[in-house]
């Protein structure tokens, strides 16, 4: 549920890392020193030229299916010849001439991948989707050849080289330096040889990963539990037992019943399965899914992953892949993410015991003879919650009708905190019906830019919640950011009010906080413009914006019952936070081992990698791995264990060295809400101050400064911990949080 900024596909990586440059209408080599002799190929089709819309908001009216392909092809083929013209260029390289000519190459490619991956996002269909299988290999390809041409380096190395002579803006250092350190981590300064060795381990790790991916799939999807009598499945509902009667018919075994696996090791049924032994079955299942013990066995494919990415690390003289993966974060060393998280165990692994007894306790109450396991957890754990919290998820939802969610309460915080004000229109056209449109109107009155609004959940659009741009804010070509947001809210029978439920509130607020991001660019180039910032900075500003969700002026300006227009209980509001403390042991604690477990695999030497050669050796790294963090793994087995952890294991890098991301965004945004609480809340001058130090400022500057600026001080973990309800209780655990600073904060 919790938003992804950007598609994961390798064209949106791609737009990233070379920086193609939609908008604007300036020739590309406008600033060289000399006229090249490349002959740049003309575009045609709708996606040739600028929109003539307001904003440059794409014209849905005049964009068919058939546009794309050729768009593609052509935009691909005008950026080359453009890279070829700054390699041909005779004069000596410049900032300019090379790296602003970088920037602005690609224009064409830009504008056709920002709608298309818009639409295959939030409206795709069955051509969009062949057509996106046909491309993104193209793509990704395209993105290498321009990255790893080493022509194309020698001159940006020429340029970088110079950099102390030369007079720059902080932002142009800024794009001197990702252009430059970007192609270095490709491979752009190691030897023919190397570079080799680096494709090969590349285009191997590759094809290994896609493997896993595909096996883990299998292992979820084609491994439904089998169960042989309805007894079994005690306390689901009837709905349920007729789906798992079908399953299991579907799978060839007519009059039993089938539950299918969901993704983590914890699944959805468990807390209402009456049967222990059903219970431990299906927990069993899930947890040895990938392992060998049933069809699917991912270890060897994981052993050789490890390696090959060890090896790759030391190519680029690095001591193992988390310390090579790890170069554009924030924490930027895989001890600064090892230390944040550590310090966490000693609090958290008194919680996790806590909480166990706490379950022994229900259990025995209950009439059981036995202590609590994982697959008992839930049961207990939602028992205790509904008793004490009493909380009724359908109550709430009467609160929060959808329009008045945006209109009166994000676009009100907007204004209370920014000064903005937004205006309904209906002249821009639209990719689906449900699309709203909004003009922005910044705090002196003049424009900002475009918000598409996207809410409802359809067949034609893939789960979760994300913002992006059709068009950048970017002084070098003078473009207002166009941005959407898109969520997944069922969408109520005609006639019906839209309620939406709390979670949906939250995301609502969650969107938009990216969605500010990228409206208060204040950028001259793209690619570091509003949102294109480290993965583990993003969703900062957005987590930081779902606290006004539930400030009291906020809420008492949009949450009223929808029959009876009475405002939203206070008390309703306070259960809901209290609510959200609880059972934090396990649901904290299993992301906490998930995080840990990655940066352990992350941190092998090529030899420690090697070593791990066998299934059982990768059973025994995870074990140990485990085991050395201190918490209660037994009682709390990670979110996913190795062998079907898909964020880690089924891309080539993927959230590898990087699944700590989650964690650190939380520490930043848990402490900011602590900022804004201490100087007065919801305030225009607390609003400005935020948007002048961290919402305006892009990718253009190093992360902890930006955050000093904001804070006045390094971050600190202690709100974090607060919030998970991590620091009361156990007298031990608080004495080793106690100070809560972060270590390693020294700003680099
Ligand atoms: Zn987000």
């Amino acid at each position: 549920m919790k938003a992804q900024i950007l598609a994961t596909t390798a064209a949106a990586a791609l737009l990233a890392a070379c920086s193609t440059t939609p908008g604007g209408e300036m020739d590309p080599l406008a600033d060289a020193d000399v006229e090249s002799t490349v002959t740049i190929p003309e575009g045609t089709g709708y996606f040739a030229t600028d929109s003539t819309l307001p904003f440059l908001a794409p014209d849905f009216t005049k964009i068919s299916e058939d546009d794309y392909l050729p768009a593609f092809e052509q935009g691909m083929a005008i950026q080359k010849a453009e890279i070829e013209a700054i390699k041909a260029n005779p004069a000596a390289p410049t900032f300019e001439n090379t790296i602003v000519a970088m920037e602005k190459s690609g224009r064409m490619l830009g504008r056709v991948a920002r709608v298309f991956f818009a639409l295959t996002g939030s409206n795709t269909t069955d051509r969009l989707d062949e057509i996106n299988t046909e491309i993104s290999p193209k793509l990704t390809a395209h993105g290498d050849s321009i990255t790893l041409d080493p022509e194309l380096f020698a001159r940006v190395k020429a340029v970088y080289d110079n950099r102390a002579a030369m007079t720059m803006t902080p932002e142009d250092a800024t794009l001197l330096e990702n252009t430059y350190e970007s192609m270095v981590h490709a491979g752009a300064l190691l030897t023919d040889a190397q570079r080799e060795r680096v494709k090969a381990i590349n285009s191997e790790l590759s094809t290994l990963t896609t493997e896993f991916g595909q096996l883990a799939r299998s292992a979820m999807n084609d491994n439904p539990v089998f169960f042989d009598s309805r007894e079994d499945l005690a306390g689901l509902s009837d709905s349920d037992i007729q789906a798992a009667a079908d399953l299991a018919a579907e799978n060839g075994q007519p009059g039993k019943f089938a539950i299918a696996l969901q993704n983590t090791t914890q699944q959805p049924l468990l807390p209402t399965m009456e049967n222990r032994d059903a219970r431990e079955k299906l927990f069993k299942a899930s947890y040895h899914r990938a392992d060998g013990r049933m069809d699917v066995d991912t270890r060897m494919l994981i052993a050789k992953i490890a390696t090959l990415r060890a090896e790759k690390a030391a190519l680029f003289g690095e001591a193992d892949w988390a310390s090579y993966a790890m170069w554009d974060r924030m924490a930027e060393k895989p001890k600064t993410a090892l230390d944040f998280m550590e310090q966490m165990v000693p609090a958290l692994a008194a919680t996790q015991r806590a909480e166990a007894a706490m379950l022994d306790e229900a259990i025995k109450a209950d009439g059981g003879d036995y202590e609590v396991k994982p697959w008992d957890w839930y049961r207990y754990a939602n028992k205790i919650k509904a008793e004490r919290y009493d909380l009724d998820e359908d109550a709430v939802m009467e609160y929060f009708q959808l329009d008045k969610v945006l209109e009166d309460g994000v676009f009100f915080m907007a204004e209370e905190l920014y000064g903005l004000t937004f205006e309904r229109r209906t002249d821009v056209p639209v990719y689906h019906p449900d699309v709203w449109v909004y003009t922005v109107f910044d705090r002196d009155g003049s424009e900002l830019g475009l918000f598409y609004f996207d809410p409802f959940q359809r067949p034609s659009k893939r789960g979760g919640a994300w913002m992006s741009n059709f068009v950048d804010q970017s002084y070098l070509w003078g473009t207002k950011p166009v941005i959407y947001n898109v969520l997944n809210i069922p969408k109520a029978p005609e006639g019906e009010t839209q309620l939406v439920s709390f979670d949906w509130v939250n995301t609502t607020f969650h969107e938009f906080g990216h969605a500010l991001h990228g409206f208060f660019a204040d950028q001259r180039y793209e690619s570091l413009s509003g949102t294109a910032t480290a993965r583990d900075f993003v969703e900062y500003p957005s987590q930081v914006h779902e606290m006004w969700a539930t400030w009291p002026s906020v809420l008492s300006n949009y949450a009223f019952h929808y029959e009876t227009g009475e405002p939203i209980p206070a008390e309703m509001i306070d259960k809901i936070e209290a609510a959200a403390k609880f059972n934090q042991g396990y649901d904290f604690g299993e992301v906490v081992e998930a995080a840990l477990l990655d940066m352990k695999w992350s941190a092998l030497s090529p030899a420690e990698a090697a070593a791990i050669d066998t299934p059982e050796k990768v059973d025994a790294f995870e074990r140990q791995s485990l085991e050395e963090l201190g918490l209660e793994i037994d009682l709390v087995p990670p979110r996913y264990r190795s062998t079907y952890f898909n964020h880690i294991f089924s891309s080539p890098s993927g959230y590898s060295a990087g699944y700590y991301s989650y964690l650190w965004t939380e520490m930043l945004d848990r402490d900011s809400r602590k900022w804004f609480i201490e100087n007065g809340g919801l305030t225009r001058a607390n609003g400005d101050h935020y948007r002048a130090t961290v919402l305006s400022r892009g990718g253009t500057m190093d992360y902890f400064e930006m955050f000093e600026n904001f804070a006045g001080r390094a971050p600190d973990v202690t709100p974090m911990l607060e919030a998970r309800g991590l620091t009361e209780g156990d007298e031990a655990a608080d004495s080793e949080v106690s100070d809560g600073k972060l270590p390693g904060t020294a700003v680099n």
